[in-house]
């Protein structure tokens, strides 16, 4: 009865003209027992032919009947339970376990087998016993010479108590003694299997072999046996890795560290670039509708007049007609249209601050009262809205400083007034006093005061500005009655829109009328600066989108290439664990797992750490330049949008390593890597 039987078995390398049979057309049967040495000229395909029958390699015509299975045409898991249950190996080399104890060698097929370690170990010792000594056990391969690591790795192979054992020239490395006590334990083996030793040294086999295979150019032949019908393992899964992975990151902890350094920065930076993109849009968005003046714009009517050179043509601003005003803001729930009075007030304003001098922007807003609660650094309480409080922004603060808060702003404003019959000087004295700041996007900004625009209209309106017996003219039929090239022509309506609801509509309103052939020209600061930022940002964000994808391709290819690097450096002991009988996914987790552990922590890390460091970045922007709406941004961008999209980034890695891992182990021949020194 025989264990093996092979039928016109060939193997052939390589295509075309580099095409090299190994073994072709071998009929061999091997019995259940005994020492079957294997001999022939170097090159004559002793190696193939044990490489095929310990289904390291598979053959490329006929078959091999194991127990009565043609082993060609095992399932992954017959292979598996094959290689874990069925087979030992034994090479040239050894092919121990660099980084493992002699020990640790010999127990690790048992472990493949589920086996607990304290088992296996003390299985390991039995059989170990009057073989190695026990000092040796707990050395690494390279503290021991070639005669001790062949006989570990013949105990290792004798550990899952095989029904057959291959030996490659197993005292090829070896000297004569050495020689000598490997094959009396091969032999010691062959008594209850078949043990099969490939040799060149003919004398060594006829001292030891119970019979020869003669190979002679790929062409091997035998005396026929039958071979008898068996039951085949399965292939046994246990989760060895995991343990085996852990105990890798002390072995290799500075790679890793360095892993994880690289990994952490590159998460940093691509959470950073992340938020700042993600956040551009809201945040301009929330500081639009922030912004105090949001509300507020101006409505003029504008005309062409032609002129007598043809070439030449004026434009006429005029006060367009009120229904027509109502109509285009007939989406707005709630608003109101005001004579404009703050021509009073115009653009830039010099004012008098205790001795000093300054000049900022006069802003009129509909209700000091709404801009009070979204103010800073109150001083004092604002009372109603009268034309005696102001509000400045932080501009304001940053230019003349936190000490104006609380005092009066002196302002004199005035000009030349004319009137049927009448032409006078006239100056008015305003006196503010800086209740508060307001904390406002102040990228773009410049010292602005804040101003009830109501108090301001009431005031103006019942202001007499010229009075002589029974004729008083108040400034606010002044303005009614002026004409157009008077400065205080008055040409335009202000628009308040308080509601907030109704901000967003409004600014539809605005860009439906920034055409130039519009009937009605709006003209509204917060409007205007949002859209020339947002221009700006656009820009801005389009080049921030490349560089985060090419920081992202950067990232995920030191990623891959330091999971291949693993592959690259540690081939041969991915072949041994394999040809051992461990599955080609656990070896893979086992090497990834303390890399992949490095990228998901790294990841996790890198989330508390760009939350911080973008608000440190926005704090120390602030004192440091007063550019922290800039940096809000960023702030604006952490929301669950940057968590899932690292999320998702991180698996993509993770995946796209594990399946560049796979490729690359496509491509390993265990065969090879096991035979090569
Ligand atoms: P032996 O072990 O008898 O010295 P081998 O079985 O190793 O011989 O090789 C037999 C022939 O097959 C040799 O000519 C060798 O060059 C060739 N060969 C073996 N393995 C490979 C391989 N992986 N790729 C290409 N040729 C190979
Ligand atoms: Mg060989």
């Amino acid at each position: 009865m025989g264990l093996f039987k092979t039928r016109r078995l060939s193997k052939t390398y390589g295509h075309g003209d580099s095409k090299v049979a190994a073994l072709s057309s071998a009929d061999i049967a091997l019995p259940k027992a005994g020492l079957i040495g294997i001999e022939g000229k170097s090159g004559s395909g002793k190696s193939t032919l044990l490489n095929l029958l310990a289904c390291l390699e598979k053959p490329s015509g006929g078959t091999i009947g194991f127990k009565g299975k043609n082993l060609n045409n095992l399932s992954s898991s017959q292979e598996l339970g094959y290689r874990q249950h069925s087979v030992g190996l034994v090479f040239q080399h050894y092919n121990l376990l660099e980084d493992k104890s002699l020990l640790d060698n010999i127990v690790f097929p048992l472990l493949l087998l589920g086996m607990s370690p304290s088992a296996a170990r003390q299985k390991g010792r039995n059989l170990a016993k009057g073989i190695l000594d026990d000092n040796l056990l707990g050395k690494l391969p390279s503290q021991c010479s070639g005669g001790e690591k062949q006989r570990a790795a013949i105990i290792r192979a004798l550990a899952i108590e095989p029904e057959a054992i291959f030996a490659d020239e197993p005292t090829g490395a070896l000297d004569e003694s050495n020689a000598v006590k490997v094959m009396d334990l091969l032999k010691e083996a062959s008594t209850k299997r078949l043990v099969v030793v490939v040799s060149h040294n003919h004398n060594l086999l006829a001292r030891y072999a119970d019979s020869i295979v003669k190979i002679e150019d790929g062409k091997a032949n035998h005396g026929q046996e039958r071979t008898n019908p068996g039951q085949l393992s399965r292939g046994h899964s246990s989760l060895w890795w995991i343990k085996e992975g852990i105990w890798k990151i002390s072995g290799s902890w500075r790679r890793l560290l360095s892993c994880f350094g690289a990994c952490l920065i590159g998460f940093l930076s691509l959470l950073c670039s992340a938020a700042f993109f993600l956040g551009y849009e809201p945040c301009l968005y929330q500081e639009r509708i922030r912004s105090l003046d949001a509300g507020v714009a101006t409505v003029s009517y504008e005309r062409s007049v032609s002129t007598d050179d043809s070439l030449l043509s004026l434009v006429v601003q005029e006060r367009p007609s009120i229904d027509l005003v109502y109509e285009a803001l007939e989406p707005l729930s709630s608003f109101s249209v005001e004579i404009d009075y703050s021509f009073l007030l115009p653009g830039s304003v010099e004012f008098r601050l205790s001795g000093g001098e300054g000049e900022a922007e006069f802003v009129p807003v509909s209700s000091l009262g709404s801009a009070y609660a979204k103010s800073l650094l109150i001083e004092g309480s604002l009372g109603s809205d009268d034309l005696s409080s102001c509000l400045v922004n932080d501009a304001f603060i940053d230019k003349y400083g936190s000490e104006s808060i609380g005092r009066s702003l002196l302002v004199q404003v005035g000009g030349s007034y004319t009137g049927e019959g009448w032409e006078k000087e006239i100056n008015l004295n305003l006196s503010l006093i800086v209740k508060g700041v307001v904390s406002e996007f102040g990228f773009l900004n410049s010292p602005r005061i804040y101003y009830s625009y109501p108090a301001l209209s009431e005031w103006a309106a019942g202001h007499v500005v010229y009075g002589e017996g029974e004729k008083e003219v108040t400034l606010g039929e002044l303005c009614e009655s002026a004409t157009s090239d008077s400065y205080y022509s008055n040409y335009r309506y202000r628009i308040f829109v308080s509601n907030k609801k109704d901000l967003q509509p409004f600014f539809e309103i605005l860009q439906a009328y920034s055409d130039e052939d519009a009937p009605l020209t709006f003209t509204s600061r917060a409007y205007l600066s949002y859209a020339s930022f947002l221009d700006l940002s656009k820009a801005l964000s389009s080049c921030l989108a490349v560089f985060l994808g090419m920081e992202l391709l950067f990232v995920g290819s030191v990623i891959v290439l330091s999971v291949l690097s693993i592959f690259a450096s540690s081939r041969k002991p991915m072949a041994i664990m394999m040809a051992l009988g461990a599955k080609k996914s656990s070896v893979i987790s086992c090497y990834a797992t303390p890399t992949f552990l490095m990228i998901g922590l790294s990841a996790l890390l890198s989330l508390p750490l760009a939350v911080g460091f973008i608000f440190l970045l926005n704090q120390g922007f602030e004192r440091l330049f007063g550019l922290h709406s800039l940096l809000r941004l960023g702030e604006a961008g952490i929301d669950s949008r940057l968590w899932l999209s690292l999320g998702l980034m991180v698996m993509a890695f993770l995946i796209v390593s594990f399946l560049a891992l796979a490729m690359a182990f496509r491509k390993l021949s265990l065969s090879k890597e096991m035979h090569d020194e």
